[in-house]
């Protein structure tokens, strides 16, 4: 090879310099960037647990982020046989999925708030920790959110509730397939939703017979199926079946009591849009045994304890993950260069940027606020009916608005990073699959609707706790001042004019969100937060889609506060 040849070669070999390209994040702390969520644990009285909460900070920002990667890379093997052809019905998980659960686990994504139950602020100090938890990977949310929203149901059993309340709630968590006697930490699952109807589960046709006596403790064996079952490698799982008293809870385990595998037949495995860290299964039960949890015929009202943490967590995972879909977007922006300024000086992008830092303390704020009322009521039922009644209509309005507002909020996110944002190398197409599940999940939108209307018009604590929060704030701004006085007047007209009111109710439901953040961002007493808030989101100062903030709206504040 003579020598201009040579040269050639190492030309081609260095075309260019890579320039003007964000470094990585990843590590980094995620809780103590975060300031809105600070400030959010400390108003609503979890700033006891702040060691806790921020030691996971820097594990969900750092070796839970790489995790996350991973495990969505690799999903999970359904694996109906063993070598030999037995019936095994197992999943295979990839190992950075299992320790994400361990440290998922260990850090109290599943039981910190049944851990510290003496604590007020319990469940506020475990929503920051499962907020976090979220950003890295949200597949396993499912089955640690499920863990923890067991509790108050299986309680209803005070035998099994002795059996199972240990294990559950232990920091340690136990991936072998084994009885669950012989293991040192559990997880739960949960087997509602049928082939013909998931909202409406008064229609499951799964049924139960009773093996010996019949009721609550008693054990029937079940028959039928499930249309998603979520974690099904989960130790046990709260399901629907109906017996002659309509239709009852039970919990089932994966080994029946004698230690053998129960019988639970997985059909195969959702080809989900996303999610792909977790599997979600078809099954049939085949006599699978089961006992019954709280009274016969009271089923739905039994896992409904389960459902109000369970759609509480869907706040947590939707605000969580537009929480990281803006870090993403936020950093991007002060790196990367266009037209001779960085994007995050350009007065354009500051707004786009603003207005996504906004939405998501809008959220954290609320998702917070909401925790708080769960902590008190499950604490201290009786004392605190106000609370009870505030978290049973703002689980609802929460649910309904927070996880609605991911998917368009992760899209704007996406694109602050331009065509990378679009790249599986960045976690934001992950994100944007991710980002419609929780509104579906637990109660779709129009249920929650329906939901709060329940509340508002067949339970008066509910509407008056819920007025009762946005008159704290009143005399804060102009804007929630007049919208509060104007959903006073229309609910009240309402009581004359139900007929319209259901297909009415998302927009309604949508106005009372709203003003729901906008009362609880006043009380916090960040005065440029909060008025920018009212202006945009109840002033009429606001476009269709994100970016839209009006003049004089403070872009390069929010964005600082945002991200540290
Ligand atoms: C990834 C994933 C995991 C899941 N995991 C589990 C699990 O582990 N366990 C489990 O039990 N379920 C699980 N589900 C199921 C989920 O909870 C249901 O899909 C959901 O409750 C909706 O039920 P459905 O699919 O039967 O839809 P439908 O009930 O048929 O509803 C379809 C649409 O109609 C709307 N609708 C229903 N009734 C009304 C009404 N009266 N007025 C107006 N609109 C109405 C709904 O809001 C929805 O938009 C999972 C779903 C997904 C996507």
């Amino acid at each position: 090879m003579n020598a201009p040849e040579t040269h050639r070669i190492a030309e081609r070999f260095s075309t260019h310099e890579v320039d003007n390209q964000a470094p990585l994040l990843a590590p980094y702390d995620a809780w103590r960037t975060d300031l809105p969520l600070r400030e959010a644990i400390a108003r609503e009285g979890g700033g006891w647990a702040e060691r806790e909460i921020a030691a996971y900070g820097v594990i969900a920002g750092g070796e839970l982020m790489q995790l996350g990667y991973t495990a969505n890379e690799n999903k999970p093997k359904f694996k109906p046989f063993d070598r030999y052809g037995n019936r095994i019905d197992e999943v295979e998980f990839h190992p950075a999925y299992h320790r994400i659960m361990q440290l998922g686990v260990a850090h109290g994504v599943s039981n910190f708030a049944w851990r510290h139950a003496d604590q007020p602020g319990a469940h506020v100090a475990r929503m920051a920790i499962s907020y976090l938890h979220n950003q890295a990977d949200q597949g396993s949310s499912c089955p640690l959110t499920m863990t923890y929203a067991c509790v108050p149901a299986l309680r209803h059993q005070p035998s099994l509730a002795q059996a199972w309340l240990p294990r559950v709630i232990a920091n340690a968590y136990d991936q072998r397939f084994i009885p669950p006697d012989q293991k040192t930490g559990v997880t739960i699952g949960m087997g509602m939703t049928e082939k013909q109807g998931g909202s409406d589960v008064r229609s499951n046709s799964t049924r139960a017979y009773p093996v010996g006596g019949r009721g609550p403790g008693e054990l029937y064996e079940l028959v039928g199926h499930k249309w998603f079952f979520s974690a099904p490698m989960c130790d046990a799982f709260l399901v629907l079946a109906q017996t002659e008293a309509g239709v009852s809870c039970f919990l089932l385990p994966r080994f029946d009591e004698s230690g053998s595998r129960n019988a639970i037949r997985i059909q195969r495995l959702k080809d989900k849009l996303g999610d792909w860290s977790n599997a979600s299964s078809e099954v049939e039960f085949q006599g699978a045994t089961a006992r019954m949890l709280g009274e016969e015929g009271r089923g739905i009202a039994t896992i409904l304890e389960m459902v109000a943490l369970t759609r509480q967590d869907c706040m947590i995972g939707s605000a969580s993950l537009m929480r990281q879909a803006l870090v993403q977007a936020i950093h991007h922006a002060r790196h990367r260069k266009a037209f001779g300024k960085l994007l995050v000086e350009q007065p354009l992008m500051q707004n786009v940027l603003a207005d996504l830092a906004l939405e998501s303390e809008a959220h954290a704020v609320l998702t917070a606020r909401v925790s708080r009322a769960v902590d008190a009521s499950a604490r201290d039922g009786k004392n605190s009916a106000s609370e009870a009644a505030f978290a049973r209509i703002a689980t609802a309005v929460g649910k309904y608005w927070v996880c609605k507002r991911a998917p368009a909020f992760v899209n704007e996110a996406q694109e602050c990073l331009g065509g990378a944002g679009y790249v599986e190398e960045t976690n934001l197409p992950r994100l944007y699959r991710q980002a419609p599940l929780n509104s579906i999940w637990e109660g779709s939108g129009n249920i929650q609707c329906l939901d709060v209307l329940r509340a508002l018009t067949r339970e008066p604590a509910s509407r008056d706790a819920f007025f009762a929060e946005l008159n704290t704030a009143k005399g804060g701004h102009p804007a929630l001042d007049a919208e509060v006085v104007r959903l006073q007047a229309e609910l009240a007209a309402d009581n004359a004019d139900r007929g319209t009111l259901e297909s009415r109710s998302r927009f309604l439901v949508e106005r009372m969100a709203l003003s729901l953040q906008a009362a609880i961002l006043v009380r916090a007493g960040d005065r440029r937060v909060a008025d920018t808030f009212c202006e945009s989101r109840l002033g009429g100062g606001h476009g269709q889609v994100f970016g839209t903030l009006g003049v004089g709206a403070p872009l390069t504040y929010l964005i600082d506060r945002a991200f540290a």
